[in-house]
């Protein structure tokens, strides 16, 4: 018998009609003989609300309660699924993450899964149930409930698609699949039959939150196969895979963008050995994360000038402390944007390829839209550019490289 995992994300729970057309597609797979484990998000809307009702009682609150309370938004959609189901004559068990041992590391907001038991989740398949468990959430080793950062549904599904050695694990969403970009950007992407992990772990990195990073680690490292599809519309979706020879053999795959962005600029440092551990120093040991990073001698030759990106929820945090090591360095001015945005294209066909970058920049070059920074791998080459020019970067961009049309054989 296949053993399917279904994550159903917070659009296709939003509403109990949605829930009820999810109970309907879940024992459709299962009356085609199929053993089927489904994951849920909270329904569209609620961890925001919960985040909101959490801001109005402390700006900043304890990580540990925060999960608790970010907690609740799952569980109330599994009881309704497994009542949907039941009330159709399927039987259903709900769980939470803490009830089937999805044991986390203690990094409340972000824990990262260890172990699944999938004991009790097999019985129940054996008995003839659909299992329905909470996404984005388990339980540290000392019983806290924990929560795996925005979007971890996506990752609990493919774990537990990993523990249970699943034929097949999908990830139902609001669009029909993995585009050439955000579909709601650029009306015109396209959608990609199939994506390697390598591409859509960079997509997702640079800031297509289509899936969540850590689910897509995590189905390339435990080799499972990963499909994201519509939960309002039949098709096949996009198949996330190893490369071989039946891929299409696109240039571009696709282009990415993060609207989360800030950079930071200190001016006039003197040049010496440590710089840089110096001014990042501070900045990790708050925990906060750097991306880009650019550094540059200044003419004079005994000064550097310093830039580099943070997540923008970080960006005044991150302006304190950079600017209270810049004053004891010494250094002549601290600034910093966080009206920025980073567009960037992925794709392994660029290894063999030069010239994107230049056409990339010349495109941009004639749509008049300024380059703050660049930065380059094998598979990606990123921009930040000004908020304001998102849209028009993207779209330009989609239509230099001819994304819309499918590539040539
Ligand atoms: P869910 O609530 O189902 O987890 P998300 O909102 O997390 O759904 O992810 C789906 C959204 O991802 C789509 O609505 C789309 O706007 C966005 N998205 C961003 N980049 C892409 C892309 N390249 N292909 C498809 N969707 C994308
Ligand atoms: N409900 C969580 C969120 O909104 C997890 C998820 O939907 O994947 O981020
Ligand atoms: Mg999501």
């Amino acid at each position: 018998m296949t053993l399917i995992v279904q994550k159903y994300g917070g659009t296709s729970v939003g509403t109990p009609e949605r829930i009820a057309a999810v109970a309907d597609k879940v024992i459709t797979t299962r009356d085609r003989g199929n053993r089927v484990v489904v994951v849920v998000s909270a329904m569209s809307g609620e961890t925001n609300r919960l985040l909101a009702l959490a801001d109005q009682i402390s700006d900043k609150p304890v990580p540990r309660e925060l999960d608790v309370l970010l907690a609740t938004g799952e569980q109330v959609t599994i009881a309704l699924l497994s009542m949907a189901l039941e009330h159709r004559g399927c039987t259903a068990r709900s769980y939470t993450g803490g009830q089937v041992h999805i044991l986390t590391d203690s990094a409340h907001n972000k824990a990262r899964i260890r172990e699944i038991e999938d004991k009790r989740i097999h019985a129940d398949l054996d008995a003839g149930h659909v299992v329905v468990v909470a996404g984005f959430q388990g339980v540290d080793e000392h019983g806290n409930i924990t929560t795996l950062g925005r979007g971890g549904s996506d990752t609990t599904a493919v774990a537990l698609a990993a523990a249970l050695k699943a034929d097949e694990c999908q990830i139902y969403t609001d669009v029909d699949g993995v585009y050439t970009t955000d579909p709601r950007v650029v009306p015109d992407a396209r959608r990609l039959h199939r994506i390697t992990f390598e591409e859509m772990l960079e997509m997702a990195s640079l800031g297509s939150k289509v899936l969540q990073i850590r689910s897509v680690s995590f189905a390339g490292r435990y080799n499972v196969p990963l499909r994201v599809l519509s939960s309002f519309e039949e098709g096949e979706g996009t198949l996330i895979t190893y490369e071989d020879e039946k891929m299409e053999q696109a240039l571009i795959s696709g282009i990415a963008f993060n609207r989360d962005e800030a950079k930071l600029t200190v001016i006039g440092v003197p040049d010496t050995p440590g710089v840089a551990h110096q001014l990042l120093g501070p900045i990790a040991d708050a925990n906060i994360e750097v991306d880009m990073i650019v550094q540059n001698i200044a003419p004079d030759g005994a000064t550097t000038d310093f830039t580099f990106t943070v997540n923008r929820n970080d960006y005044k945090r991150a302006l304190d402390i950079l600017t209270r090591t810049a004053t004891i360095m010494g250094a002549r001015q601290v600034s910093g944007d966080n009206k920025i945005v980073k567009v960037s294209l992925v794709g392994v066909g660029m290894r063999s390829h030069a010239g994107i970058a230049s056409t990339m920049f010349g495109t941009l070059a004639k749509e008049g839209v300024n380059i703050r920074m660049i930065s380059t791998s094998e598979i990606k080459i990123s921009v930040v550019v000004d908020e304001k020019y998102l849209e028009l970067a993207v779209r330009s961009l989609h239509d230099a490289f001819g994304l819309s049309q499918p590539p040539k054989v």
